[in-house]
């Protein structure tokens, strides 16, 4: 996870530990480095040049210069910059409503939706010991459909069945009625995902949203996708109401510039990492703890 991102950053930050005073001179390289490494990782260049303006401003700043030893200071603010370009606290899922409260699920084709509702659903269960119900809306894949039920099995939570042949909205009205009496306390909804957020989709998750008027609207990005990620999860922000954002395949990513860049492009939080394929990987997102690993 972000190995080379924490490689890079680490490396451009060795030459500044044992400054014993920070000029606008002597922190000209490191700040140029320090922003090489956030470009190479693929974080969005306006995010870049705010994180580096930022550092700047800090390390030159007063308690800098009366610190005993800048050039760990400077370590200090670079870290609290990570954390705070990534949202700063860790922001969970908000159910508090009546229930039962839905959880509507948006993405492209393949980022990880249907896992990622199997790994909410267990998170629920086995955390929080909710009462969970699943659902498929995605009537253009009936082998989507069949591996929601499959996870549903394996994960041991309710799964109510839909077909091709109907509609999206029809199946979510339906799926939320059973679960109000079956007191389910949470229904998860995935939806059909698209190769690019078209209006299609949009308009059919609108819909959906609509009917079911969810506690959380989370949209599924895969990281691998570096600033692209934040960028199509703020064309989906724009149009609707998210309230997160699920960034999966963390474990495969090594740059990072997706979970750098989602909250700043969109100004939603990440409220989860996917870090595997099994239905346990799936890591609530803490914006401090990620900083302090990269930093090593
Ligand atoms: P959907 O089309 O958005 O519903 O995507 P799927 O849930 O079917 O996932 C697409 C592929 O990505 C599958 O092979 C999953 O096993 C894989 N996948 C999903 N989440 C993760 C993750 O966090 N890490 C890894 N390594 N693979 C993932």
């Amino acid at each position: 996870m972000f190995e080379s991102l924490s490689d890079r950053l680490t490396q451009s930050l060795r030459s500044i530990t044992g400054k014993a005073r920070l000029t606008e001179d002597n922190i000209q390289g490191t700040l140029r480095e320090v922003r090489m490494a956030l470009l190479e990782a693929d974080v969005a260049l306006p995010v870049v040049k705010q994180f580096v303006e930022s550092v700047k401003a800090r390390a030159l700043g007063q308690e800098v210069m009366a610190s005993l030893s800048p050039g760990q200071a400077f370590l200090k603010i670079v870290q609290a910059e990570l954390e705070q370009v990534m949202g700063g606290v860790n922001e969970g899922l908000d159910l508090a409503t009546r229930p039962p409260a839905v959880i509507l699920l948006a993405g492209l084709q393949g980022a990880g939706k249907t896992t990622s509702a199997a790994k909410l659903a267990r998170l629920l269960k086995e955390r929080d010991r909710k009462k969970v119900m699943m659902v498929s809306a995605d009537v253009y894949r009936p082998a989507a459909i069949r591996q929601l039920e499959t996870l549903a099995g394996e994960v041991g939570v309710d799964f109510f069945p839909s077909d091709e042949t109907q509609k999206p909205v029809a199946i979510a009205r339906a799926a939320l009625e059973k679960a109000r009496i079956s007191f389910a306390d949470v229904l998860i909804v995935d939806t059909a995902g698209r190769l690019a957020v078209d209006e299609a989709m949009m308009a059919e998750i609108a819909e959906l949203e609509r009917e079911l008027t969810p506690a959380e609207t989370l949209f599924v990005v895969d990281a691998m996708t570096g600033q692209d990620a934040a960028n199509t999860a703020k064309a989906f922000g724009d149009a609707l109401p998210l309230t997160g954002v699920i960034l999966t395949k963390v474990d495969a990513d090594t740059r990072g510039g997706a979970a750098l860049s989602v909250r700043s492009v969109t100004g939603k939080p990440i409220k989860f990492l996917g870090v595997g394929e099994k239905t346990a990987a799936l890591d609530p997102f803490h914006p401090d703890r990620l900083a302090s690993r990269i930093l090593g």
